[in-house]
């Protein structure tokens, strides 16, 4: 059985600082077999980890996290940007470069909010669900992405969503094969812890207000 952490943002992202370097050498110490880099709406992050990661035991997915009014899309397997953000074309342009299209946290992030923003039988073509976002505040915002992805019969995913180091591979995705096949089969399972109550997101909200000269520098 292979563990990868599907969703990870580098400092590409302008919501975290972490080094694709690091977030390599941190992912295969806590014995992940394989990550996704999914930084906002740019594969930048991705393709450094790439080339970075010399290790044949250990794939690096290059992914983007596409923000469309219908929620966050996230494309893996990705070799351009991805200039769409009509959701049913970006599903389609990533899908035209070979790759995979899961919808990330559909029913959680914001501490209240409690339903996704479209219905997911209207994306169209849509290959997976998030069901476990480790930065996701209760345990039902990722209950409710299974029983869409089970209703829909979609791929099962699950990502930590991390921003800081710690949070590398607290979401992960287990599967056997490839990635891609085990997709397509829909026999993938997500699964992880969330952070307590909204550490995490709190984290970030404070990094956001300036003190994220107390972390690291890019
Ligand atoms: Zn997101
Ligand atoms: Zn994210």
């Amino acid at each position: 059985m292979k563990k990868y952490d599907l969703h990870i943002h580098s400092h590409f992202s302008s919501c975290s600082n972490m080094r694709p370097s690091k977030i390599l050498r941190i992912a295969k110490k806590r014995k992940l077999n394989g990550i996704a880099i999914t930084d906002h709406n740019t594969i930048k992050g991705g393709l450094e980890a790439k080339k970075l990661n010399k290790d044949k035991n250990f794939e690096v997915i290059i992914g983007a996290e596409i923000k469309t009014k219908a929620g966050e899309i996230i494309g893996y397997y990705l070799k351009r940007e991805i200039k769409e953000r009509e959701p049913l074309k970006v599903i389609k342009e990533i899908h035209k470069q070979g790759g995979i299209a899961v919808i990330a946290h559909p029913f959680g992030h914001g501490i209240i909010r409690k339903c996704a923003k479209v219905d997911l039988k209207e994306l169209k073509n849509l290959d997976g669900v998030e069901v476990h976002n480790s930065r996701n505040t209760f345990h039902w915002e990722n209950f409710y992405a299974l029983v869409a992805a089970r209703k829909y019969k979609l791929a099962e995913t699950g990502g930590s969503d991390a921003h800081f180091y710690y949070e590398i591979g607290k979401g992960y995705t287990l599967f056997k094969g490839s990635l891609k096949k085990a997709i397509r089969n829909k026999t993938t399972k997500g699964d992880g812890r969330i952070a307590p109550l909204p550490w995490a997101r709190g984290m970030s909200m404070l990094r956001k207000i300036g003190v994220k000269y107390l972390f690291h520098k890019r």
